[in-house]
């Protein structure tokens, strides 16, 4: 593991316990406790799981026995300290996505003076989408375990598993690149304050209507430019590529350079390339989630593994302020990005929904928001979200890494000869 996983993957550990530590005190003695025990089970290492096991067991006799101070779970419902911890959470993420990009840097930049000394993070396979999947194809047909870029199969499949619990908590919460859109969107915002919906109101009223139809029913039909991407990816993978295909592909040296393929195809971008680039930076800074919500193929994919999601965002109408009270609050439809009217919902289905719990956070009656199960059991605090991000994005790959397979198998000399001749590579 090299120098800057591990920084991340301690400082996650840090949030993790953190978080574990000021959260509801059954809820998070439990989670340590399955922690362990998953951990022990799923060791092959038992020196090291074993000391995760005492981490995990002595913070569960803290979490159950101790008498904690009362400012050490903070306020129950204070909006800016819900959305801290999602911030917190992205931080750490992007933070440790950073540090692995510049680690990778190096190696590249030193291996154009051959071997380097600076490892390359396997972590940057996560962002190989399409050898991800001709990894699965591989997995499923003909049991094959990739060992040039298996990091990427295994951030596909912790994406896929964190969604089928927590809906896009992936998109809302961990994604680097749905972060650097929101920091776009919010400066744009800050430097010119314009906004279509303001201006329309100021126009007559059949007007006003037109243009909200034609603007809904676009918002409809982009929005499915994701899924075609996606349904065109699959096809090409899964479909179009022959299970024999798919062998001699991972075997030759493209999907061996895979990574540099992606390095250079960013850092020497062609002038159709840079013209992608802008538009899809200008769609980001115009519309909040835009690039998530109209293009991104891996959010179409967690979108779908959300349906099946047991923890969604449900509203209580016997605690809601307009059914309990008949006040005309709108309060959580407000505050969504995605805009998605929770006012008018018992549950939030939105194949849009982040579960990013700004709706949550921004609801004046305590208990009538949450996301959480079936009637409304077991809801989901943004500290637990973060403890349930960790354990995905750190914790599971640091247990593939334990069973050895995480790590390529790529030496170094080999990379540097395909380095040399990376715009020669055959694709089989
Ligand atoms: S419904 Fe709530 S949790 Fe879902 S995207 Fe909107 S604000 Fe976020
Ligand atoms: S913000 Fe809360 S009280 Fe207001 S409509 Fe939404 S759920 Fe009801």
């Amino acid at each position: 593991m090299s120098i800057t996983e591990t920084l991340a993957l301690v400082l996650a550990l840090g949030l993790g316990t953190w978080a574990l530590l000021t959260g509801p005190r059954r809820f998070g003695a439990g989670l340590t406790a399955a922690l362990a025990a998953l951990a022990y089970l799923l060791s092959l290492a038992p020196l090291l799981w074993l000391a995760l096991g005492g981490l995990a067991a002595g913070l569960w006799a803290v979490v159950r026995w101790s008498n904690r101070p009362a400012w050490l779970d903070g306020p129950a419902h204070k909006a800016r300290d819900w959305n801290r911890w999602r911030e917190i959470t992205q931080w750490l993420l992007v933070g440790a996505i950073a540090l692995a990009g510049a680690q990778y840097a190096v190696n590249v930049w030193q291996l154009d003076s051959g071997v380097p000394s600076v490892a390359r993070p396997d972590v940057v396979d996560a962002f190989l989408p399409i050898a991800a999947l001709i990894q699965l194809k591989a997995l499923l047909t003909l049991g094959l375990w990739d060992s040039h870029h298996p990091a990427g199969l295994v951030m596909l499949l912790v994406a896929v598993g964190l969604s089928f619990t927590v809906k896009r908590a992936f998109c809302g919460w961990g994604c680097p690149l749905g972060w650097l859109g929101e920091q776009l969107y919010q400066l744009r915002r800050r430097l010119w304050h314009w906004d279509w919906r303001t201006r329309l109101a100021q126009a007559p009223q059949w007007l006003e209507r037109g243009v909200t139809g034609v603007a809904w029913l676009s918002d409809w039909a982009l929005r499915l430019v994701k899924y075609g991407l996606l349904a065109w990816l699959a096809n090409l993978v899964l479909g179009g590529m022959p299970a024999m295909m798919v062998a001699r592909y991972l075997d030759g040296a493209y999907h061996k350079a895979a990574d540099l393929k992606m390095w250079a195809l960013f850092t020497q971008p062609s002038t159709g390339m840079l013209l992608g680039m802008a538009a899809v930076l200008a769609l980001a800074a115009m519309r909040r989630n835009g690039v998530c919500r109209y293009l991104c193929p891996y959010g179409a994919l967690m979108a779908i593994a959300g349906v099946l999601s047991p923890y969604k965002v449900r509203r209580n109408t016997a605690l809601c302020l307009r059914e309990g009270r008949g006040m005309a609050c709108d309060k959580c439809h407000r505050a969504c990005p995605s805009r998605i009217r929770v006012e008018q919902v018992l549950t939030v289905h939105s194949d849009e929904c982040h579960s990013c719990q700004r709706c949550v956070a921004a609801c004046p009656a305590k208990g009538a928001l949450a996301v959480s199960l079936p009637r409304h059991r077991l809801p989901l605090s943004p500290r637990l979200m973060t403890v349930i991000l960790v354990l995905f994005l750190f914790l599971v790959p640091l247990m593939v890494h334990t069973a050895g397979l995480w790590q390529s198998d790529t030496t170094g000399q080999l990379r540097w000869m395909l380095w040399q001749q990376l715009d020669r590579l055959p694709m089989f």
